[in-house]
């Protein structure tokens, strides 16, 4: 499968659509700052084409059979895995990652693909047989009809794949916004969709920025839609589309940013919660929602999980993301380098300690290209922007506490909850801690808590605003709506009418 070239534009009822919108913007590749590509950037017409397309699909999607939409969403599982290898290459050519670390992500994407393929089973619901007088009552999800998703720029493919697999199988179409960063991954996808016999319509993707968005969020055909991004904007799709009225309000669940966390107790594996940190903090330059970009040393093991990171740390293999030995590639545009750096310069003017400074970083023969090496800080203030905010580059922050109580208090008065982590190797205080820490997502001597595909992915506080996590069974549920049927079949139903509520004879 052959990404496009030149010139990247939407997906309309199973065909690539030129747009007319006169809106385009460049596309870099990360790695040496060159312009790769130009993406279009929808008009509201070409967003509401997308959405009739999607309309006038999802009529006979819904009605079909489970386990025929299960065949076509295997086959796309296959073509995944057969261009594994071109859809990484692509995400490292526009986002920066390390190709390794994309097919990673390829990866995880094919685990929500795979989960879908299981929706007879998932739609299987309930049935009690005679609640009494001869009546049975059951229950069943139907479909939404028009859904929609909005993704960001660090999972070009497997972001997209939380959400698409899920309202698929579950019978909606689905119009898909992805990042304008990164835009080539999608038209593959949407590309493999068709060609394992999705209908046309389905699936389709606009690519665009803010025009596109609000169209699809006031959309009145558009009845779900799936957002995942930074927290300011999540809080503004949620607000903006929870807001819209009518037959059906529109169902919204928006991912936002995060702080995460790990916290190294003083009874820790030191050389595994090294390893831990190195990956997580630095991998994929930190732009992962999951990424550690605090780590809480506990007591008297902070000056020795300082000494062993500072190495560690300068020792990064920062290179292209085709580079076989790369540990860590740029990242994604010049605009985001310039941010991160600045939020170094704060870090230092904060008063917090510079023990390795990323800034200036030039990789030879990639002197264009958009690279900050690791950077780490020691005895961050809690005050500060570069504890407060999501840096979302390869910046580790060492913030110290005296004992456990100390850093769940930390933690919990943080406004982001989304991924935590702990190294201990006592089993109570993970309990505790487990149990006392208001995060979405926990893990315990493991570094990056990103459920499997059938359990569901989403933090708390500001890292997540709606009801319902995403993909797994609350995919599920968010997809589909639930309708409760009882019937009676007698002889004869005439015995007048009841006023009083109904109970079971
Ligand atoms: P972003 O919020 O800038 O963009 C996300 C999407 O929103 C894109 O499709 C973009 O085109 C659109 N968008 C941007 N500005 C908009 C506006 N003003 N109005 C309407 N739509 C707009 O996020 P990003 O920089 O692409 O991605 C990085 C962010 O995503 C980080 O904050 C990261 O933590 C977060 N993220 C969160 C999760 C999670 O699961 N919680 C997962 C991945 C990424």
């Amino acid at each position: 499968m052959s990404a496009p070239t030149g010139r990247i534009d939407h997906f309309i009822n199973g065909r690539i659509a030129a747009s007319s919108s006169g809106r385009q913007q460049d596309v870099f590749n990360p790695a040496t700052g060159a312009v790769s590509a130009q993406v279009a950037l929808a008009s509201v017409d070409e967003v509401n084409a997308a959405v009739a397309s999607a309309k006038a699909a999802s009529v006979s999607w819904g009605e079909t059979a489970p386990l025929k939409r299960a065949r076509i969403i295997s086959k796309f599982k296959e073509l995944l895995e057969q261009n594994q290898d071109d859809l990484a290459a692509a995400i490292t050519r526009e986002h920066g990652k390390v190709f390794s670390d994309a097919r990673g992500e390829v990866t995880r994407g094919i685990e929500i693909v795979e989960f879908a393929c299981g929706i007879p089973q998932l739609l299987k619901t309930q049935f009690t047989d005679n609640i009494g007088g001869g009546i049975d009552n059951w229950n069943m999800r139907q479909p939404l009809g028009v859904t929609a998703g909005i993704t960001p720029f660090n999972f070009p493919v497997m972001v997209p794949l939380w959400m698409a697999p899920v309202a698929i199988a579950t019978g909606n179409a689905f119009v898909l916004k992805p990042s304008e960063r990164d835009p080539t991954p999608s038209i593959m996808m949407a590309e493999m969709f068709s060609k394992a016999g999705l209908p046309d319509g389905v699936f389709n993707v606009v690519q665009g920025d803010k025009v596109a968005v609000d169209a699809l969020l006031h959309h009145p055909d558009v009845n779900a839609v799936s957002f995942v991004g930074s927290t300011p904007i999540a809080e503004y799709i949620y607000t903006e589309g929870t807001r819209r009225k009518g037959a059906y309000p529109l169902r919204v669940q928006a991912l936002g940013g995060a702080k995460n966390h790990m916290v190294v107790m003083p009874d820790a594996n030191l050389e595994q919660s090294v390893d831990a940190i190195i990956g997580a903090a630095y991998g994929s330059a930190g732009e992962r929602c999951m990424a550690i970009s605090v780590a809480v040393a506990v007591g008297d093991i902070a000056d020795k999980l300082v000494e062993a990171l500072i190495p560690r740390v300068k020792a990064l293999k920062i290179r292209n993301g085709m580079d076989n030995e790369a540990e860590m590639g740029p990242l994604v545009t010049a605009a985001h380098k310039a941010k991160v750096e600045g939020y170094i310069e704060d870090g230092v003017r904060s008063g917090a300690k510079l023990l390795v400074d990323g800034r200036g970083l030039k990789v030879p023969g990639f002197e264009g290209g958009f690279f900050v090496g690791g950077t780490l800080f020691d005895h961050v203030k809690t005050d500060t922007k570069i504890y407060q905010e999501e840096i979302f580059g390869p910046v580790l922050c060492v913030v110290r506490v005296p004992d456990l109580g100390a850093a769940i208090e930390l933690i919990n008065a943080n406004e982001f909850g989304n991924g935590v982590a702990l190294f201990t190797s006592d089993g109570n205080t993970a309990r505790e801690f487990s149990r006392r820490i208001e995060v979405g997502m926990v893990r315990v001597n493991v570094p990056i808590p990103v459920p499997m595909a059938w359990h569901s992915f989403g933090g708390w506080k500001r890292s997540l605003f709606g009801d319902h996590n995403i993909y797994g069974e609350e995919g599920i549920r968010f997809y589909t709506r639930y309708k409760s049927i009882m019937q009676r079949w007698p002889e004869t139903i005439v015995k007048g009418a009841e006023f009083t509520m109904p109970v079971a004879k």
